[in-house]
């Protein structure tokens, strides 16, 4: 008899991979998956290639090489006001992702309730579980995915360990607004909840809007982790680089996992990391940069039938297609792909019980061209 011992049953294929295999097979253009169809800077490619013949091949340092933490440190103290200390709470990791795992590894255990805000990031949910833990999500609903935190309130009860925050937000594009900061302070006050902010996209907000960093706010800085992802940043989401944020005692608890999980980064890319961020101006015009991308596509996108949602940061555009049909999001993702020729993710995905708003996201982190094309495509429906 052949065992059956998954700890992940209910878990398929992650829509990403799914979607993107899909847009493949019809050569569709991808707008699903999240990343640049664009080269990054040639300069960061010819630090990395310099990195490595001058010889920088070998084990990094479990918790990262020192310059690169350093300039982490730095880099938040300019933005966020904030002191860490490169030597025990800067943390370089292999992407975010790697950061998410292993912060709820190192402190999610069975009956561990961990809170989150739906639609999510799709590894939140499953890392919970795999570790026996619970996941209590708090449902937020299109058009605007506002937070009512009375009702994140009624969430709360004597098990939970963990809320982790994602702003600015995948897959909405919404971000965290001062009242919602204000209310978690409040809600999180004289308790031992530890916090987790996705703060990936930190880089990336528009309109004038500014990123409200957990680490901005002392009463929370105390108690979080904060991750990030130098493949937003960058350009580079391949090369799957990014760090982890928090205070001495909660990156203690961190480093004893992430030796065994991945003990170091690979050195060439963080040292040619470290020399080409040396520059701020190289991510300084980021949110300039993604802006234009997305009032772009918002413009092309005016002239379909698809409505749009608001987006005020991160590199999706959601949109509802009440004007096109009443089908199940994944039923028209699908046919978008095979007879349109164009790759969005459905964000019912993104809930665990699946929940369809009839809201699909786009990816607008792509050439004009390649946007063009794929609006012209829309155009049709
Ligand atoms: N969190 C969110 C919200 C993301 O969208 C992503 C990337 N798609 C990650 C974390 C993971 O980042 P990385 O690619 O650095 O692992």
């Amino acid at each position: 008899m052949i065992p059956n011992y998954s700890k992940l049953p209910g878990t398929a294929t992650t829509i990403f991979t799914v979607m993107s295999q899909l847009a493949a097979e019809h050569n569709a253009i991808n707008l699903s998956q999240g990343f640049p169809d664009y080269e990054c800077d040639p300069k960061l490619i010819e630090f990395v290639a310099r990195a490595m013949k001058d010889g920088h091949n070998q084990y990094a340092p479990m918790t990262g090489i020192p310059a690169l933490r350093e300039l982490v440190a730095a880099k938040v103290s300019h933005l966020y006001d904030a002191k860490y200390d490169p030597a025990t709470e800067v943390t370089i990791t292999a992407g975010g992702t790697q950061a998410i795992f292993t912060a709820l590894s190192a402190y999610i255990s069975a009956g561990d309730e961990v809170i989150i805000f739906e639609p999510a990031y799709d590894s939140y949910a499953p890392t919970i579980k795999m570790l026996g833990g619970l996941v209590k999500p708090y449902e937020m609903a299109p058009p605007d995915y506002d937070i009512d935190w009375e009702m994140v309130k009624k969430l709360f009860t004597a098990n939970t360990k963990m809320i982790i925050l994602n702003s600015p937000h995948n897959p909405t594009g919404t971000i965290l607004r001062e009242k919602d900061i204000q209310a978690l302070i409040k809600l999180t006050k004289d308790s031992d909840i530890i916090i987790l902010s996705d703060e990936v996209y930190e880089h990336l907000v528009y309109d004038g809007e500014t990123h409200r960093s957990v680490a901005l706010y002392p009463e929370l800085r105390e108690r979080a982790f904060i991750v990030a992802s130098f493949g937003k940043l960058l350009h580079t989401t391949g090369w799957k680089v990014g760090y982890c944020l928090a205070p001495d005692y909660l990156m203690k608890e961190f480093r004893k996992v992430h030796q065994f999980n991945v003990f170091s980064v690979n050195t060439p890319m963080q040292v040619g990391i470290a020399n080409y961020l040396e520059d701020a101006s190289t991510y300084s015009g980021l949110s300039g940069y993604f802006e234009e991308k997305r009032d772009l596509f918002r413009s092309l996108m005016a002239e379909t039938k698809f409505k749009l949602l608001p987006c005020n940061g991160s590199y999706f555009q959601c949109v509802t297609y009440e004007d096109i049909s009443d089908e199940a999001d994944i039923t028209i993702a699908r046919r978008l792909i095979a007879e349109y020729g164009v790759a969005s993710i459905p964000v019912s995905a993104f809930y665990i019980r699946n929940t369809d708003h009839h809201v699909l996201r786009f990816c607008f982190a792509k050439k004009q061209d390649t946007l063009k094309k794929a609006v012209e495509r829309l155009m049709k429906i």
